[in-house]
């Protein structure tokens, strides 16, 4: 090679795409640390909040406040209740009264979501993808309603699972 090959072989490298492939990684790996199966179902499953911050509802209860932009920077901070989380962001944002009350309705929409009695990983009980497809609940075992699926191929794995075992 050339310097010149070089020099042009450079020019036509595109860092911003090597950059956004290391992000993404991140974001990955950050959605499995929070058990969910993919970045994008962590997204859709929590709230959005502005300035790359969003809030997930967590299957035990406490409420995970994280940002896409900095979160290598900014840990994820966990609060076990919405009004715990409210207390800091108030003092921490310095709200005024009507994002105090934007932020309190945002806070009830957040789904609260449930884990996956196979694989784990959390998903929206509500999520308006599994109303259409008439999915209401999928049990492993429907009488007691005990053993919650995120989807109709984990209650099958684990029926597989069951045959395998025999
Ligand atoms: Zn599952």
């Amino acid at each position: 090679m050339t310097s010149e090959d070089w020099e042009s072989a450079l020019d036509k490298f595109d860092w911003n795409d090597v950059l956004s492939e290391v992000d993404g990684e991140l974001l990955e790996h950050l959605a499995s640390e929070l058990s969910f199966r993919t970045y994008q179902a962590l997204k859709e499953s929590s709230c959005p909040l502005g300035d790359g911050y969003h809030l997930t509802h967590l299957a035990d209860g406490r409420w995970a406040f994280w940002n896409e932009q900095n979160y290598v920077k900014e840990d994820v901070r966990f609060f076990e209740t919405a009004q715990h989380f409210l207390h800091v962001a108030v003092d921490e944002f310095k709200l005024e009264q009507p994002q105090v009350q934007d932020l309190l309705e945002r806070l009830e929409k957040t789904p609260h979501l449930k884990l996956c009695a196979v694989c784990g990983h959390h998903f929206n009980p509500d999520d308006s993808a599994r109303r259409e497809l008439g999915i209401e609940g999928i049990f492993l075992d429907e009488e007691n309603r005990e053993g919650e699926c995120c989807s109709p191929q984990c209650a099958v794995e684990a029926v597989v699972h069951d045959m395998k075992e025999g």
